[in-house]
């Protein structure tokens, strides 16, 4: 596998100030396939020197040209597709079909989405004697994690480039390889130098200092609620501005008269895709008591279908593998009902896990509340609809959800007492402009779509 030894910096491939460096394992085999430097507080100074001087420039980039731009980014992303799949697949493990329809497609559709919208958002608004001027807030510290390595960056990168900001990204330390085929593609998309800027390295060190750096006017930042919560109090001691978009523990809720079969089989689809890593994944799924036990089994039938190394992969590493191995144990402890999967890792090779379902799950218990982050369903037994909204909104989360109900309109009616930030409705389709982000612990701000992109936007208001 490719890796670049240096960073990626005012345009151009530099040498890591230190002589650290990161190895990539592919969680499939343990094997490794690569080592990228690990960046010091140094090398995050350096780009984000670079980034502050090139966002006077950007800034004053007429829109339709920035535009033009994140096209050629989309067109370069699309053009090296196969290429990006095969990173994920080493160094994610994710089956390829995943890598290409997902990892691949999705941040294709999110880049022409920005490419779109900056050409057409009003960065200027008319409000009675005033203009308000939209401008980009600065430079912007990316930091994301390594479930959906690319969709992660792009649904940041791209937003920031569209309002005007410039960026420096601190990928996570599994999966910087897909990060940096990204800054090549930059490259090869003709983004001006120190535009955007790649800094490899851990969150402890690389993280820390670009969140903490004074010349970074914004922290976006994906990943756990106990690092958010770290990052928005150093950004909130800066006085400076911050997105997190964090955990979730969403709950899938299928009314007494939707369609069970297929509410079930798609909620245990969401879950076991990208071996249950994704964190809108529907978790808790909420059937009434009269066919709990046919959701149950069905839910069995369902997953059986999910066999590791072929339709499912491992979890990112070995830490994660162990963490979720936890959670199973701690969910028979508590006197959940193991109807799929367990503890045991079901290959020798590779940060496998089983994917499990549970049964007989109460709203206390710690895998009804806890994001757990791998192949791991829990079934809870809801007695009226009022019982499901309490055990839906009964988390500190509040990132997604989905309800299924007998038609659209009682199913909606449902989602409008619900505290989260997205809800697909009897089955509704990933939509790349609408707003996704958390209610309660999940998150502050949002991501893609304008609102995505009024997150890097400042208003100036003029008054005649
Ligand atoms: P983290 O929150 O630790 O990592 C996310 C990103 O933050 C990574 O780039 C990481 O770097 C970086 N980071 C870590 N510590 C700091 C710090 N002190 N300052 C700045 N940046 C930092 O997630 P983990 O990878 O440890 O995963 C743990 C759990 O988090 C998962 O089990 C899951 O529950 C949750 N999670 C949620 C995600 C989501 O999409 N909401 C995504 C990933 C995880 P590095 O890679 O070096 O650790």
């Amino acid at each position: 596998m490719k890796a670049h030894d240096g960073m990626y910096i005012g345009g151009e491939w530099r040498p890591a100030a230190g002589p650290d460096t990161i190895a990539v394992v592919n969680p499939a085999d343990e094997q490794v396939i690569g080592h990228v430097p690990a960046g010091t507080a140094e090398d995050v100074d350096a780009a984000v020197r670079a980034a502050r001087a090139a966002f006077p420039g950007w800034a004053a980039t007429p829109p339709a040209e920035r535009a033009g731009r994140i096209a050629a980014l989309r067109d370069v992303l699309a053009a090296r597709k196969d290429e990006i799949a095969g990173t994920v697949t080493a160094e994610l493990g994710s089956p390829l079909p995943l890598s290409q329809a997902v990892h691949a497609g999705v941040p294709v559709l999110v880049a022409g989405s920005y490419a779109e919208l900056a050409a057409s958002y009003a960065f200027e608004e008319k409000l009675g004697n005033s203009t308000v001027l939209l401008e980009p807030v600065g430079v912007v510290g990316a930091i994301t994690p390594w479930n959906y390595p690319l969709h992660q960056i792009v649904a940041k990168v791209a937003p920031a480039l569209a309002a005007g900001c410039t960026v420096v990204l601190k990928p996570a330390e599994d999966t910087p390889l897909t990060a940096q085929l990204f800054a090549e593609a930059v490259h090869e998309a003709g983004l001006p130098a120190g535009v955007f800027n790649l800094v490899t390295g851990t969150g402890a060190v690389a993280g820390q200092a670009l969140a903490e750096h004074e010349g970074v006017d914004l922290v976006s930042f994906t990943g756990s609620t106990a690092v958010g919560r770290r990052i928005g109090a150093t950004a909130g001691a800066a006085v400076k501005r911050v997105a997190l978009e964090l955990g979730g523990k969403s709950a899938n809720v299928i009314l007494p008269g939707a369609d069970l079969a297929k509410a079930v089989n798609v909620g245990v689809a969401n879950v076991m895709s990208n071996s249950g890593q994704t964190c809108s994944a529907w978790t808790r799924m909420l059937v009434d008591a009269e066919r709990y036990e046919e959701a149950v089994a069905l839910a069995a039938t369902a997953v059986a279908k999910y066999v590791p190394g072929e339709r499912i992969g491992p979890v990112v590493n070995a830490e994660q593998q162990a963490r979720v191995r936890g959670y199973i144990e701690k969910g028979v402890e508590e006197g959940a009902r193991l109807v799929a999967g367990g503890p045991e890792a079901p290959r020798e090779q590779g940060y496998y896990v089983s994917p499990t379902v549970f049964a007989d799950v109460t709203p206390d218990m710690t895998i009804a509340q806890e994001e757990i982050f791998g192949p791991v369903l829990s079934i809870l037994r809801y007695e009226d609809v009022d019982d499901a909204l309490r055990i839906a909104n009964g988390t500190v989360y509040g990132l997604a959800g989905a309800v299924w109900g007998a038609d659209d309109e009682e199913a909606v009616a449902f989602a409008r007492r619900m505290d989260t930030g997205q809800v697909d409705i009897n089955g509704g389709r990933f939509n790349p402009l609408a707003p996704f982000g958390g209610y309660k612990q999940s998150g502050v701000g949002r991501e893609l779509g304008p609102h995505g992109l009024s997150e890097y936007l400042q208003t100036k208001s003029l008054q005649f």
